[in-house]
């Protein structure tokens, strides 16, 4: 790239460094480091959404509680059915769902039952009602039935005491259901995490005020406030501090005393590091890695007071690439689920993509599935959205995947296969 590009790139210039450490490595180093949680509490079921099981959950009851018809129908005893021909049952009264019919059924005999009623007792088999004879107080069966048939045994989705959802399950809108189908109405989770971030910068100014020359707004904060928010963790705003060494050193205080995690943005990259690295020095252990991923280049992690320490680059898109490609991973694991690498497609590029080998790239594209594809309808196309710079947000907003490059690469030609995480895969 030439800086007669016109979409020539000032984060570009973050040549190939050496030193730099591997993505995939800064990842284990974080995730292998941080450690589950401990602390437990008892909420009731709607509160248990977005949360971590902390101790097994057993079912209080059978599931289904009663051995029960899947179709609206006949219960018969299944002696009934004919060898050859028809056989002619009396009809005695009907079960319906919540109000089951009060005696036996005897050979000769059937009750009309709806979906999901009790069966009576003596009965065990269910002829649909569309493949009745239906005359006065009788019907007629043929032989083409078989004993058993459309029931659903007491017990055969959940028995009473089984595990329902095991340690460490992420409740989301289908355990709340298993959950309430197996009539538990309070559950063991994990406490929520405690995240504090703040942003850093002497040019930065909270949205609602004026800005002066050479100001801009905030916009981490917002960002984080967001991808944050969806995980359900709570949430610790302590503002914008200055570039100035009291305000970084009480604002790191502050957030250590008051939270399991601390996130900042800015004040990492070379030239800023140097009195920040000063500072965390003295109030915990913090690496300092420069990682060789685009965007989002500098990274610390590490120990603050007995917090978590993440400081992330301060381009608004190398936060949000540096927190979902390393954050987010390590606050699932200290929320107590297991690390996933996220779903990833392959799909054809529509766009020629520049890149130089040696770090790995995320860049911005907008995802669709072909609808001229072989067979039509299958397989995917991407293609890059604007300007990629790690200050230009809008790429963000506009994409809905993030493309990934890897390490090797030295860019692709319009038509290539290219690896892409869709943004819906990640949250
Ligand atoms: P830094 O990492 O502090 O050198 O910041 C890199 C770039 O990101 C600079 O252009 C900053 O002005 C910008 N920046 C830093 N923090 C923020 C923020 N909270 N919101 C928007 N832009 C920021
Ligand atoms: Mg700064």
């Amino acid at each position: 790239m030439t800086s007669t590009d016109p979409h020539h790139d000032p984060s570009c210039m973050d040549d190939f460094d050496p030193a730099s450490l591997d993505a995939g490595q800064a990842l284990a180093q974080i995730v292998d480091t941080v450690s589950p949680p401990r602390e437990i509490e008892t909420v009731a079921l709607r509160d248990a959404l977005g949360r971590v099981v902390a101790g097994e959950s057993r079912s209080r009851i059978n599931v289904p509680g009663h051995t029960n018809s899947a179709m609206d129908g006949y219960a018969i005893c299944s002696e009934d059915i004919p060898a050859r021909n028809r056989a002619t049952l009396s009809v005695l009264g009907t079960s319906w769902a919540g109000r089951p019919f009060a005696g036996p059924v005897r050979p000769g005999e059937c009750v009309r039952i709806m979906t999901g009623a009790a069966m009576p007792d003596g009965a065990d088999t269910v002829v649909m009602q569309e493949r009745v004879e239906k005359k006065d107080d009788t019907i007629g069966i043929d032989c083409d039935n078989q004993p058993g048939q459309n029931v659903r045994q007491a017990g055969e989705d959940i028995r009473q005491g089984e595990t329902v959802l095991e340690k460490g399950k992420l409740i989301h809108p289908a355990e709340l259901g298993l959950l309430a189908s197996a009539g538990i109405d309070e559950v063991s989770v994990y406490k929520k995490l405690r995240v504090a971030f703040f942003s850093t910068g002497d040019e930065l100014r909270p949205v609602g005020s004026e800005l002066q020359k050479g100001q801009i707004y905030d916009s981490n904060r917002y960002t984080l406030y967001g991808m944050l928010s969806r995980l359900g963790v709570e949430i610790v705003d302590l503002g914008v501090i200055g570039d100035e060494r009291n305000a970084i050193e009480q604002a790191f205080s502050d957030a250590a005393a008051r939270a399991d995690v601390v996130i900042t943005s800015g004040g990492v990259s070379v030239g800023e590091a140097d009195f920040v690295k000063e500072i965390l020095e003295q109030l915990g252990t913090v690496h300092f890695w420069k990682v060789a991923m685009k965007p989002g280049r500098p990274l610390a992690f590490g120990k603050v007071g007995d917090a978590w320490f993440f400081g992330l680059p301060g381009n608004p898109v190398s936060v949000m690439v540096t927190f979902y490609m390393f954050v987010l991973p390590a606050l699932r694991k200290m929320m107590g689920t297991s690390y996933r690498e996220p779903l990833t497609v392959t799909a054809t590029c529509s766009s020629r993509l520049r890149k130089r080998a040696g770090r790995i790239e995320y860049q911005r594209g907008i995802l669709t599935l072909e609808k001229n594809g072989d067979p039509p309808g299958h397989g995917y196309r991407v293609s890059k959205t604007g300007p990629q710079g790690s200050g230009v947000l809008r790429s963000m907003s506009d994409a809905n995947c993030f493309i990934i490059l890897p390490m090797e690469s030295s860019g692709i030609e319009a038509g290539d296969t290219v690896r892409v995480l869709p943004f819906e895969a990640i949250v």
